[in-house]
């Protein structure tokens, strides 16, 4: 059983980004299962992974033929269904592989292909539409963190995507707090900001969904590794992580995904 105690879940996510062909993958895919088979996790940790969109329909039948139980995650999508956009890849065309999480609102996305708060909404709005969880992540960068505007940019980023719905959908919504200075820097936030800044968001949740917030996942992410996922994982409201760099080695990810345990 998790150390959460009884009913809470813990995920596991692997954001692979635009690392990993398809070979690669189900070769890591390969070796977690082999892993998994010999020590498998606790009832209530689940493991997801977020390999690029060449690889999804690899994994996909791979997890599926061998009943491995990791769920497919994707890293973004659309927020239209269908038509004249070159290039995307919408929530539709996701669910049809059973996608079950998909990332939403990355910070690199946000960043490097100017998804503002609006679009990172609609993206959410497709995603439930299609009966899959989003991962929505939220998170300062070092100068607002220093400015303190850690808590203001944050709840501005949750009360953006999340004001004005009911319960029921909130419940299918993971939280990923991903400062921004911790991803990809090998530098994470303490267990103490993690913990603060992961209950702070669980407050607003319950602001804007009432007793829903508890049972809600809320993870961290940012240069989680096998070293300090013990730590970070004994924080009351921290329910996971979302994995960047050490997702990509089977070993390195499966060690942190036991820390869940
Ligand atoms: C991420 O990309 O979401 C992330 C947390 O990356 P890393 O673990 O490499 O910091």
């Amino acid at each position: 059983m998790s150390t959460k105690g009884v009913g809470r879940k813990v995920l596991i996510s692997g954001n692979w980004k635009m690392n990993h062909t398809h070979y690669e993958a189900i070769e890591v895919v390969q070796k977690l299962a082999a892993l998994l088979r010999a020590t498998p996790l606790a009832d209530g940790t689940e493991i997801s992974l977020h390999p690029s969109f060449t690889s999804l329909r690899s994994v996909q039948t791979a997890v599926e033929s061998d009943s491995i139980p990791i769920a497919l995650g994707a890293q973004n999508c659309h927020f239209e269904d269908k038509g004249a956009y070159t290039g995307e890849v919408s929530a539709e065309l996701l669910s049809k592989l059973n996608v079950r999480y998909v990332i939403v609102g990355h910070s690199e996305r946000r960043a490097l292909f100017q998804e503002t708060d609006e679009i990172v909404r609609r993206k959410l709005d497709a995603v439930l539409a299609h009966a899959m969880c989003p991962i929505l992540c939220v998170g300062e960068t070092l100068e607002q963190r220093e400015a303190g505007l850690a808590e203001s940019t944050v709840t501005a980023q949750l009360n953006a995507a999340l004001v004005d719905r009911g319960p029921q959908a909130l419940e299918s919504i993971v939280v990923a707090y991903e400062p921004i200075w911790a991803i990809g820097t090998g530098k994470s936030a303490t267990s103490d900001d993690a913990q603060a800044m992961s209950a702070m968001i669980r407050g607003e949740l319950e602001v804007l969904g009432g007793s829903v917030s508890r049972s809600m996942v809320v993870q961290y992410g940012g240069s989680v590794n096998p070293g300090n996922c013990e730590e970070l994982i004994g924080c009351p409201d921290v329910d996971g992580f979302l994995v960047g760099g050490a997702s990509l080695d089977a070993d390195k990810f499966f060690q942190i995904a036991r820390a869940g345990c």
